[in-house]
Parts: C-alpha cells; sequence; structure tokens
C-alpha cells in the first residue's frame, strides 16, 4: 500500500490559538511564530508553507516536514438553478457531511454542520433518517468555512461586513447535525471562526439553531453571543411531541423559558423562530393565533420554512395561501414574519434536505450517545 506521508502529519488549518502556539513549542520555534503563522492560515488562507515569505526558507521547510494545511476532500460539488452550492465534504476518516452556500443580493450565508448524521429523528427532516455516526470536530467545522472561502474565491479575509460585497458573510450552523449536541467542537469551531485576526467573522453574523437542547441554551449566549434561532414547528406539546421528538425531554414552555433568558437578546437582537409549514399539520390560523401568544415578552421573529420535500417524507408543503395566511396573522400581531425562499432543493440542498451516505461502522466503533440524547 502506498502510505501517504502528507495524511500522517499534523493539520494546522483549523486549530486555534492555543494549539498552533503548542505545535510551535513542540518543534522548538518561539512564541509569536504562532502568530504569524495564523495571519498566513486563517487571513490569508494559505495551503502551503512555502508562501510564508515573512518566514525564513529553513523554517518553511521545517513546518513543511512537521505538518499539512489540509481541507475537506470535496466528494461532489454541486450548483443549483439558483445559485446555492452544496459540497459534499469527505473527512480523513471517510465520513462526510454537507455545506451550502446560498448567495443572496446583500449576503451569502454558508450554511454549515455540526455532526454527521443526527440523533434527533425529527420526522420532517431528511437527515433525521440518518443515524448519528459522529460528532464533528472543531477543525471539521472551520475547514467547512474554509474550504468555502477557497471554492469563493474569497481570500483574503475582511473584517465582516467591510469594503466590497463579499460572498460569505454569515454563518448559520443549521446544516445537518443538532449544534447544542457537540457544543464544545461547535464553540471551538466558532472561536476561531470569530477571531478578528483570522476569518474574521462577527458574532452577530452568525446564528445558531437548535431543535431545542434547554439546559445548553444559556452557555451558548454566554460563551458564543451568536444570534440563536429555535425550530419550534408546533404551538402544542402534543404535537410537537411526534414533529420534534426531543420535545418530550424539553418541552415547549421549558424552551420558551430558556429562550426569555438568552443572554444577548433584545429588541435590536431577536431570537429567530422557525416554523415549517406542513400541509393539514400545524398551519392553521388559530396555530398562528396560538404561536403569538406562546412569544408574548420574547425579543422573536418568526422564520416560516415551506416544507422541502425529500425521497419517501411522510408531509407536504402548505398551500401558499395557508403559508400567507399564517404569516399575516404574525404580521399584525407585530411580528417580523417572512417566508424562507426556498434555496437549492433542485440539489437537495434547502432545509431539511441535507444527507449524506456515511453509515455507523462496526459496534465496536459507535459514537458516543451525547450525554443529553
Ligand atoms: N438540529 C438543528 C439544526 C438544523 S437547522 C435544529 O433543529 O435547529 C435545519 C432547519 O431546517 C431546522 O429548523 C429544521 O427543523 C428545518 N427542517 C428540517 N427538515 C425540513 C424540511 N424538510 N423542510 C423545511 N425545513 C426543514
Amino acid at each position: 500500500m502506498n502510505i501517504d506521508i502528507d495524511h500522517q502529519k499534523q493539520n494546522l488549518a483549523g486549530v486555534s490559538r492555543a494549539e498552533l502556539a503548542a505545535a510551535m513549542t513542540e518543534i522548538g520555534a518561539e512564541p509569536f511564530r504562532a502568530r504569524q503563522l495564523w495571519h498566513w492560515i486563517y487571513h490569508r488562507g494559505s495551503t502551503d508553507f512555502a508562501v510564508m515569505t515573512n518566514l525564513a526558507k529553513p523554517f518553511r521547510e521545517r513546518l513543511a516536514e512537521q505538518f499539512a494545511l489540509r481541507r475537506p476532500e470535496v466528494a461532489t460539488a454541486l450548483t443549483s438553478r439558483d445559485g446555492t452550492r452544496k459540497w459534499l465534504l469527505r473527512f480523513a476518516d471517510g465520513n462526510e457531511a454537507e455545506t451550502v452556500h446560498i448567495p443572496e443580493e446583500d449576503r451569502g450565508t454558508l450554511c454549515v454542520s455540526s455532526q454527521v448524521g443526527c440523533t434527533l429523528t425529527c420526522r420532517f427532516c431528511h437527515t433525521g433518517t440518518q443515524r448519528l455516526v459522529r460528532n464533528l470536530t472543531a477543525a471539521e467545522i472551520v475547514g467547512q468555512v474554509m474550504l468555502a472561502r477557497d471554492a469563493l474565491g474569497e481570500w483574503p479575509s475582511t473584517p465582516s461586513g467591510a469594503g466590497e460585497d463579499r460572498l460569505l458573510t454569515n454563518i448559520v450552523l443549521m446544516g445537518m447535525g443538532e449544534p447544542l449536541y457537540n457544543f464544545d467542537n461547535v464553540a471551538a469551531a466558532m472561536k476561531i471562526v470569530m477571531d478578528p485576526e483570522g476569518l474574521a467573522i462577527s458574532r452577530r453574523k452568525i446564528t445558531l439553531s437548535t431543535a431545542g437542547v434547554v439546559p445548553m441554551i444559556e452557555r451558548c449566549g454566554r460563551e458564543l453571543g451568536v444570534n440563536l434561532a429555535i425550530s419550534l414547528h408546533a404551538v402544542s406539546d402534543e404535537l410537537r411531541d411526534v414533529l420534534v421528538p426531543l420535545n418530550k425531554k424539553y418541552p415547549i414552555a421549558e424552551l420558551l423559558a430558556a429562550c426569555g433568558a438568552y443572554p444577548g437578546s433584545s429588541n435590536a437582537r431577536r431570537i429567530t423562530f422557525e416554523y415549517v409549514m406542513l400541509k393539514g399539520v400545524n398551519d392553521t390560523p388559530a396555530e398562528a393565533r396560538e404561536l403569538v401568544r406562546l412569544l408574548r415578552g420574547i425579543p422573536a421573529k418568526v422564520n416560516l420554512i415551506p416544507f422541502n420535500p425529500w425521497p419517501g417524507a411522510p408531509y407536504e408543503c402548505s398551500r401558499a395561501e395557508a403559508i400567507a395566511a399564517f404569516s399575516d396573522i404574525l404580521f399584525a400581531a407585530g411580528y417580523s414574519a417572512p417566508v424562507r425562499t426556498p434555496r437549492g432543493r433542485d440539489i437537495l440542498a434547502a432545509c431539511g434536505q441535507l444527507k449524506s451516505a456515511s453509515q455507523r461502522a462496526r459496534r465496536s466503533e459507535r459514537a458516543v450517545e451525547p450525554a443529553e440524547a
């Protein structure tokens, strides 16, 4: 067998400042080298030590012998008719997850995955039909952002919102997986992504979406201060227990109480409540009015998501009139309630359509179930 030496080297693309400093110590380099490398890796997006011209040539060679600057491998890349792009990424152990870029007029959003598969089994979600294989590492989460910046040709990084029109301005943790069941890695990744001397995407441009892992919500706000989105989808526990089984553990009242206490939320920075529109299931005017009642007192906006179909899905999308009527009721009560335009449906890149073929390996290699699950 031909052993790929490069794949045995420690990958520095995706590591934290502390890990980078440790790597420099390990090879006996001065501590300030970590800062220089940080700039090349995260500001310039370098994938080759040879370009790092402020480092002496022998040192660059030394780095190349010892370390690598790898991206996740692109197994498949698809582009939708509407410009949405989807990458199926293959990580070093062969497991795969998807990342989606959604270009809009005034911004570009990258939808990032946090796990391979998912434990939640939400009834209407395609990812939910794939068992959890494993959590993604922090480096694999950061790697999705770096890969996108490569593909979009947007190195060097500039502070978000600054300068010319950028294709990658926002991040949503709305890909495969439940980010609050992989919080440590998600948090480590977002701290790298938010670092102003690197990828420099501000916490105000990052939204973490959760199905409602109540005990982790406060910590998310305190440690990361990113925007919060909640996959609500139903106004009664009876129905939400079916649609989002996690509700049996953390029912609506507890979830909303945690939202009301979310650090950093205000009328200027509202929590987004996502509500998938399922025909004949959760889309009546009475349910819209009940939603208004439930949200009272929480700085909230609502995002209505037309159901995106996938092979074998047990639901249909609500009729356009039902969605409009639902939105009107929320709007009349003072809530912003835009209908999320489906993007990338033709390449199965829209909300809830992501899935990879990765399966759990042998029993002995099973990923450890999160303690909350
Ligand atoms: N696990 C997190 C992150 C996934 S975000 C969460 O549940 O929030 C993906 C969003 O798309 C969630 O709001 C999810 O409920 C929604 N979604 C899932 N399947 C969908 C589908 N088929 N059509 C529309 N939205 C869907």
